[in-house]
């Protein structure tokens, strides 16, 4: 009997600001009409236009802290005084639904989805589907132009970026791919290749 190859993946992606991802995780998502992304609760506001369940799923802090105590995130974290965090069974619903699901993740997050799935049977859908890439800029002073040359930044925000950059790339070694974003046209090729290979690896 020959095994189901169509699996969909759960595909981490992370990179420091201006490295590109969100252009080549948009591409991605433009190309196949199978891959969404994955929803995130928070405790924050939403902002104009944003809608409940699709930009985030908006909660109460005691929401937030009953489902952490409950152990239904994968990862969470607090950014600048508010929670965020992706439910398992959000990823699991997408993946049961037969969609590929891209998660948009820190190194930090990533981190903690690695960690909890190293602790999950062979047999865990979450780790069956797992896929991770990490995005690099091809040098810290090639991200120094770009942040500088998007022009919409502060100095100080720039540095910052720059400095959490520099502590992110440290990390580009506990991914399964590496993607050096040096001509965008040439790391789209590169990312698709990953998907597409992916669905077609034997687990
Ligand atoms: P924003 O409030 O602007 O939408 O997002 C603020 C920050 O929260 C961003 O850096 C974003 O990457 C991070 N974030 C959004 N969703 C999640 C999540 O599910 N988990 C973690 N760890 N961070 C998230």
């Amino acid at each position: 009997m020959i095994k189901d190859t169509k699996q969909p993946l759960l595909l981490v992606v992370s990179a420091p600001s201006g490295a590109g991802k969100t252009t080549l995780c948009d591409r991605l998502i433009r190309e196949f009409d199978n891959v969404v992304y994955s929803v995130s609760c928070t405790t924050r506001a939403p902002r104009e236009g944003e809608v409940h369940g699709k930009s985030y799923f908006f909660l109460s802090d005691a929401e937030f802290d009953d489902r952490k105590a409950a152990g239904e995130f994968i990862e969470f974290a607090k950014v600048h005084d508010n929670w965020y965090g992706t439910l398992k069974q959000t990823l699991l619903d997408a993946l049961s639904a037969g969609k590929d699901v891209l998660m948009d993740i820190d190194v930090q997050g990533a981190g903690l989805i690695r960690n909890y799935l190293a602790h999950c049977d062979e047999g865990d859908p979450l780790k069956q589907s797992y896929v991770d890439a990490f995005i690099a800029p091809p040098s810290i002073q090639d991200l120094q132009l770009r942040l500088w040359g998007r022009g919409k930044d502060e100095k100080d925000v720039i540095e910052r970026r720059l400095q959490r950059a520099e502590a992110e790339m440290e990390h580009w070694h506990e991914y399964q791919y590496l993607i050096v974003n040096d001509r965008i046209d040439e790391s789209y090729d590169i990312l698709r290749a990953v998907f597409v290979s992916e669905h077609h690896r034997i687990r």
